[in-house]
């Protein structure tokens, strides 16, 4: 008996099934409902006669069907090499945790996932129409402030180019709301091909912060035309090799330049108020991306808190959700910081842009 078999006690008189199991990844079995077909994908089925065998000679071939179970996980775990050994912990921490416990989720109104990534909030669970609710509507805080901050750019008449900073958090708070509310792989290149191509463009416009935007001199081309192949190289490679730790990679490197960017502005700007947004934007950005590691990592741990706990305090043990809640409105505090920091450049009054929310 392996990992994903089948496990099924019928009653052959009368030709029905008792119940249903499978073995999962620990050797354990999980009762499966009796009468509704698992979408797992089947290895092998073993069936067990009620009344030939009785009850309890079936429930010690389960028992030992749980130790040969893990003996061959034990095994498979030894045949592995060091090397090989330290990749699988970090790809289960980072991907296949959250892969691996969506065993039982429901399928729904988009059908079976067919993204690269399947988050801990289970399927369907909530609503038929909405894979994953709490992850859908979370994203919210991705497209209500770049809308603010686009009527307040557009009103105080600042640089156009914060009109294509909103813009994009606002493409990548969409395009990940469409993700999770269809985990489709379409749309998972929605939320994340856009956050590769923003995070170049802030690159972009951070390195021309005190360049005079009166001037029609395009400034820094080498390091336009870099980030535009950046943006197209990426797209071509992700396209042709979907293996989502090259996006977390690709983009954070990015996120770590646009940092050490803003960290040297800080420095020349001599402006409270700026240093003020800046620490708040990476102090949201940074709690809410260890909130998203936390997610991935003990999903389980949290999955089976959120069964203990009353239904009205569930949603806020989400932390993928609040990684969407932390990071959106940290991200649109950032755009915030660089107007502000360009308004002291351009000897304008400071405290000009608005918080939004
Ligand atoms: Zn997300």
């Amino acid at each position: 008996m392996r990992p994903g078999d089948d496990v099924i006690a019928i009653d052959a008189k009368r030709g029905v099934e008792r119940s249903r199991s499978y073995v999962n990844g620990d050797g354990h079995f999980r009762q499966s409902s009796v009468g509704i077909r698992s979408k797992r994908k089947k290895t092998n089925t073993t069936r067990f006669d009620v009344d030939k065998l009785g009850e309890e000679s079936i429930l010690q071939q389960f028992q030992q069907g749980i130790k040969d179970a893990l003996n061959i996980h034990t095994n498979r775990l030894e045949e592995h090499s060091e090397v090989q050994t330290a990749w699988e912990i970090i790809k289960s921490s980072v991907l296949e945790i959250p892969m691996a416990f969506q065993e039982s989720n429901n399928t729904g109104y988009w059908g079976k996932p067919t993204a690269t990534i399947d988050w801990c909030e289970k399927n369907y669970e909530v609503n038929y129409y909405v894979a994953e609710l709490w992850n859908t509507i979370s994203n919210l805080m991705m497209i209500i402030p770049p809308l603010w901050g686009i009527w307040d750019m557009k009103k105080q008449k600042f640089a156009q180019r914060f009109f294509f900073c909103y813009s994009f958090i606002l493409v990548v708070g969409f395009g990940s709301l469409a993700f999770h509310m269809t985990l489709l792989y379409e749309m998972q290149l929605f939320d994340e091909l856009p956050m590769v191509w923003g995070t170049c463009y802030c690159v972009y416009c951070l390195s021309i912060v005190k360049h005079d935007m009166k001037s029609k001199i395009v400034p820094n081309k080498l390091l336009l035309l870099i980030l535009i192949t950046i943006s197209i190289g990426f797209a071509i490679i992700y396209l042709a090799w979907p293996q989502p730790l090259l996006q977390h990679f690709c983009y954070g490197i990015l996120v770590a330049i646009s940092l050490a960017q803003e960290i040297k502005l800080i420095l020349e700007f001599k402006c409270a108020v700026c240093k003020r947004m800046f620490i708040v934007a990476i102090a949201l950005y940074l709690f809410g991306f260890f909130l998203w590691n936390i997610d991935n990592i003990l999903c389980k741990n949290i999955t089976t808190l959120r069964e203990q706990i009353p239904m009205f305090l569930q949603p806020f043990t989400q932390m993928h959700a609040w990684w969407h809640i932390f990071a959106g409105y940290g991200v649109y505090v950032q755009v915030l910081f660089w107007n502000a920091g360009n308004t002291v450049m351009e000897g304008r009054e400071t405290g000009v842009p608005t918080i939004g929310i």
